[in-house]
């Protein structure tokens, strides 16, 4: 197995920490059936939605 050579620096690593760790912020899309923001490839949060089919069942909270 290749074994590096020599130790990276600190400012090496941290850089490559900086982009790699970094945290973003989710992707959002609108949800077809309530328009209420949704990530993507998830069941909708709101109405409980994925692909124009009920899969959850939300609980109203009032
Ligand atoms: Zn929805």
């Amino acid at each position: 197995m290749a074994v590096p050579k020599h130790r990276k620096s600190k400012a090496k690593t941290r850089s490559r920490r900086a982009n790699h760790d970094k945290i973003t912020a989710p992707n959002l899309q609108r949800c077809p059936h309530c328009y209420a923001p949704k990530r993507p490839h998830r069941a909708c949060l709101d109405c409980g939605y994925y692909r124009d089919e009920q899969v959850i069942e939300i609980w109203e909270l009032y």
